[in-house]
C-alpha cells in the first residue's frame, strides 16, 4: 500500500548491446526517454555484462564486437587495439553511446518481479517501481550461470567455480584444476591456466574444431538453426555452440604443449576430486565449470508463458516477440544472442512493440 508506480509506455530492462540498440530505435521513432520509455539496468555502470568479464579478455581474444547503430566502436578504442581489455573498451564505448544519444539509464536498478494487472505491467525493482504497457527485455545471460548436476557435488572439499568467477590464471597457481566444457571460454581459460599449473580437460562430447575463418555464411546458418528452435518453443542453444571452434595459433600451441588431451565427462564428484564410470579417479583442488549460461528471465516468470520443453514460443521478425504475449519482447535471446544479433533484434522489437501498442508518433 502507498507504493508509487511511475507510469511509462515501454520499459526496456537491461542496458547491454540489446537494450541500448532497442533504446536507440525507440528514440529515433520519436518516443521520449523518461516519459514514453525508460531503461533500467542492474549493473553499477555502463557496459552490460562486458564490465564483469576477466582482464585477459582483450579485443584480440573476443570474436568481434559489432557497432551499435549510429556510432563506430573502433573510433572509441583507446590504445593498442589488440592489447585493450574488453572490460574497459566496451563499457567506455557504451558510456559514450548513452551520452551521445541521450539514453539515460536508471542504474543500479534490478528488476525483481513483473506482474500484469489489466492493461499494465507492474515492475517491482530494487528501488523505484514502474508500470508500463509493454516490456522489451534485454537482460542477457551473465546473471544466470549454469552448472550441471553431478552426484557428490556437495561432498567436494575443493572449490567449484564457474567461468563467471574467473579473474586471472594466477589465482590457480599450484592447484590442480579440472576444466569442464568444450566452448570458446573453456578453451581460453584452459590455455591460460595450463601455463601456470596442472590441468585436466573434460568435455561431454569431443569438441569440433573448424579450419578457416568464421565467415558471415557460417554465422547466418547458426542463427537460422537457433531461430528455428525458439519458434517451436524449444530452449535455444548458443549461437557459438553451433559454429565450432576456430583453430587459432593458441590452439596449435596448446596442442604442442600437450594440454588439449581431452577426457570424457566424469560420472560423479567425490570429496577429493572426480570419478569416472570405469572407476578411475582423479584428485583436484578446483573444478572450473565452463558450462555456459541460461537466460536471466526469472523476473518475468509471472508473465511469460513457458512451453513443455522449457522454452518460450517466439515469433515476429528475428523471433523477438513472445507469441502468446505480444506486449513482451525478448532481445538478446536465442538467435539474437550476439552483438550483431542484439542490434537487429533491438530494431525489430522496438518497431513491432510500438505498433502493437498503437503508440506511433
Ligand atoms: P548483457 O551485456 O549481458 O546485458 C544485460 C544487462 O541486463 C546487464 O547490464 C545486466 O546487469 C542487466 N540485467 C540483468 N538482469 C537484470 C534485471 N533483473 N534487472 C535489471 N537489469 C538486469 N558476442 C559477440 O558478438 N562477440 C564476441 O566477441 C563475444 N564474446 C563473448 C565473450 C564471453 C566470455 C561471453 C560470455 C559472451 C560473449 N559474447 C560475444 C556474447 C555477448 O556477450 C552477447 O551477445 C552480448 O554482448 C549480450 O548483450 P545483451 O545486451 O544481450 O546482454
Amino acid at each position: 500500500a502507498g507504493k508509487i508506480w511511475y507510469k511509462t509506455k515501454i520499459a526496456v530492462i537491461g542496458a547491454g548491446q540489446a537494450g541500448l540498440s532497442t533504446a536507440y530505435h525507440l528514440k529515433k521513432m520519436g518516443l521520449e526517454i523518461g516519459r514514453d520509455f525508460i531503461i533500467l539496468d542492474a549493473a553499477p555502470s555502463a557496459g552490460g555484462a562486458w564490465q564483469s568479464r576477466w582482464d585477459s579478455l582483450t579485443l584480440s581474444t573476443v570474436n568481434r564486437i559489432h557497432d551499435l547503430p549510429g556510432m563506430s566502436f573502433e573510433e572509441t578504442i583507446q590504445g593498442d587495439e589488440k592489447e585493450v581489455r574488453a572490460n574497459i573498451a566496451v563499457p567506455h564505448y557504451y558510456d559514450l553511446y548513452e551520452k551521445e544519444f541521450g539514453l539515460q539509464v536508471y542504474r543500479p536498478v534490478k528488476v525483481e518481479k513483473v506482474s500484469l494487472n489489466g492493461e499494465r505491467f507492474y515492475i517491482d525493482t530494487s528501488s523505484v517501481s514502474f508500470s508500463a504497457l509493454g516490456i522489451i527485455n534485454a537482460t542477457g545471460t551473465w546473471e544466470n550461470p549454469y552448472i550441471p548436476e553431478y552426484p557428490g557435488a556437495k561432498l567436494f572439499k575443493g572449490e567449484q567455480l564457474h567461468t563467471r568467477n574467473f579473474k586471472n590464471a594466477e589465482y590457480f597457481r599450484g592447484k590442480h584444476v579440472i576444466i569442464v566444457g568444450g566452448g570458446i571460454s573453456a578453451i581460453q581459460l584452459l590455455d591460460q591456466i595450463s601455463k601456470v599449473t596442472t590441468t585436466t580437460w573434460v568435455t561431454r562430447r569431443p569438441p569440433e574444431f573448424r579450419e578457416g575463418p568464421f565467415d558471415d555464411m557460417a554465422g547466418s546458418l547458426a542463427v537460422a538453426m537457433v531461430d528455428k528452435r525458439v519458434r517451436s518453443g524449444l530452449l535455444p542453444t548458443s549461437v557459438v555452440s553451433v559454429t565450432g571452434l576456430p583453430v587459432t595459433d593458441e590452439i596449435k600451441n596448446m596442442e604442442k604443449r600437450g594440454v588439449l588431451k581431452r577426457f570424457p565427462m566424469f560420472s560423479e564428484i567425490t570429496e577429493e576430486g572426480v570419478k569416472w564410470e570405469d572407476g578411475r579417479q582423479e584428485k583436484a583442488d578446483v573444478i572450473l565449470w565452463n558450462t555456459g549460461f541460461r537466460w536471466s528471465l526469472s523476473h518475468l516468470d509471472a508473465v511469460l508463458p513457458k512451453e513443455e520443453g522449457g522454452g518460450i514460443i517466439m515469433s515476429g521478425r528475428l523471433a523477438t516477440e513472445v507469441s502468446k504475449e505480444p506486449r513482451i519482447h525478448l532481445v538478446g535471446y536465442g538467435p539474437s544472442a550476439s552483438t550483431i544479433g542484439a542490434n537487429r533484434a533491438g530494431s525489430a522489437a522496438a518497431r513491432e512493440l510500438v505498433k502493437t501498442l498503437g503508440i506511433e508518433k
